[in-house]
């Protein structure tokens, strides 16, 4: 089986666009190889709205957005997580309409009491007003959503859950178009594959992502994303059972039909991969988990 991937999606750069009742969305104009066509805005509720991940700094986007929603107020800004394409443009937009900020904590937050500095990458200035935690309720007069703590993609990554279930807002927890980067140290595989479980227990109707369109039948379809992390586990015993045991070896194997501009994000895959394996006893190396260790099967 492979992952049912959509990618089709039906927008107009600069337009708030109703994609399901109480929830409407605009597409940054910052298309690239990590954003699809871009980051989606969403915005929750009608007259006093919340808005969900502004996005990167991109005066166009913040200009459209404050027009198209002139005749409401924004009374709450939420962040997904806090890479450079999701949160800078809290920032001005807090300044603009004065709502407070929501999200788990600054980059690296879900990490610091283990004491390990994060990579270049994440917005190293923002902090939010508001720390929220898993299970938490953030209301306005129109709207609710709960929080679900998710870490993986980042340690502070955050999904917004709409009433029964109807919908969730993913951030880059999980992408219709693909799979998401899981990147050590903030990034965490063994947080990533939990936090996918518990999506799979949470039976959300439509997932909302921050890049891509919306994944209507979540079920198949985080079944095969889980089955394809699985199935690059079983590649790297493979690997270091015919004696690749070092991680730029494996990825010459496993990704030897991939463009080698692409090998060095496949190396920090697999090690996310390794970190996973050796944390549950799959997989031993002396010392450290690192792109240079010597791995053995158990
Ligand atoms: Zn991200």
């Amino acid at each position: 089986m492979a992952i049912p991937f959509v990618r089709e999606m039906d927008f107009e750069y600069g337009v708030l666009q109703d994609v399901a009742p109480g929830l409407r969305r605009m597409v940054v104009k910052n298309p690239g190889g990590f954003t699809f066509h871009g980051t989606n805005t969403y915005v929750i509720g009608s007259g006093e709205v919340a808005v969900v991940d502004p996005g990167p700094r991109n005066e166009n986007h913040l200009k459209s957005l404050t027009k198209a929603l002139s005749t409401e107020s924004i009374t709450h800004i939420l962040l997904t997580h806090t890479h450079m394409d999701h949160s800078p443009a809290a920032k001005p937009l807090k300044e603009n309409s004065g709502a407070k900020t929501y999200a788990y904590g600054p980059h690296g937050a879900g990490k610091l009491d283990m004491g390990i500095k994060v990579e270049e990458g994440g917005d190293m200035e923002f902090v939010p007003d508001v720390a929220v935690r898993h299970g938490d309720t953030i209301k306005g007069k129109s709207w609710e959503v709960e929080c679900v703590y998710t870490p993986g993609h980042t340690s502070n990554h955050m999904c917004f859950a709409l009433p029964d279930k109807t919908g969730l807002i993913t951030g880059d927890h999980v992408m219709g178009w693909s799979t998401s980067v899981i990147g050590p140290p903030d990034g965490d595989m063994k947080d990533y594959m939990a936090s996918l479980d518990l999506l799979v227990a949470r039976g959300d109707k439509t997932l909302w992502p921050a890049h891509g369109d919306a994944i209507r039948d979540p079920a198949p379809f985080l079944r095969e994303f889980i089955a394809h992390r699985h199935a690059r586990e079983v590649q790297i015993s493979a690997c270091i059972e015919n004696g690749l045991t070092d991680i730029r070896a494996m990825v010459k194997s496993m990704y030897a039909d991939v463009d080698e501009r692409l090998h060095r994000p496949a190396a920090m895959s697999v090690l996310a991969h390794l970190q996973n394996m050796v944390a549950t006893g799959r997989v031993r190396c002396e010392g450290d988990v690192t792109l240079d260790t010597v791995y053995r099967n158990t």
